[in-house]
């Protein structure tokens, strides 16, 4: 299912981060995913019956690091 936003609403929402970017339907992969892209820093956001959640906790980071990132701790 895709995601079926207006496009005056996608107009309106902007990424959370700094960037306040627009945001794009779909991911990368799959352009028909319940999902909204930001244009700007890549992260996906996830739609949860038809509502976006523009939360950074809940995004997902292009670069999330696979690779065993060691950020201390
Ligand atoms: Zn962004």
């Amino acid at each position: 299912m895709a995601v079926t936003l207006d496009a005056q609403l996608l107009e309106i929402l902007a990424c959370p981060s700094p960037d306040h970017a627009p945001l794009r339907p779909g991911t990368p992969d799959d352009p028909d995913a319940d999902a909204l892209t930001c244009t700007e820093c890549g992260r996906i956001f996830p739609v949860t019956d038809g509502i976006p959640v523009l939360l950074l906790d809940e995004a997902e980071s292009p670069d999330e690091s696979d690779d065993t990132s060691d950020d201390g701790a």
